[in-house]
């Protein structure tokens, strides 16, 4: 398993699981909050955190009608 950990203050520390309901990033359309299944996201060969953009249903709907590509 994989896990995040955040250090609260000098004393208190949290480990979190990594899961496919845990894990948010935020539409570059429209800024919705989105959830993100990291191992989707890895098997379409992207592993990328920082440069990878999640859109939502509704905007990828959006491109996708416009012939777009996400
Ligand atoms: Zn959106």
């Amino acid at each position: 398993m994989f896990y995040v950990k955040e250090k609260i203050t000098d004393v208190v520390e949290v480990s979190i699981e990594i899961t496919d309901e845990n894990v948010f990033t935020h539409c570059p359309g429209c800024g919705d909050e989105v959830i993100v299944d990291l191992a989707e996201l890895f098997s379409d060969g992207e592993c990328d955190l920082y440069g990878t953009s999640v859109y939502c249903d509704k905007c990828s709907r959006k491109i996708r009608s416009q012939g777009g590509a996400v």
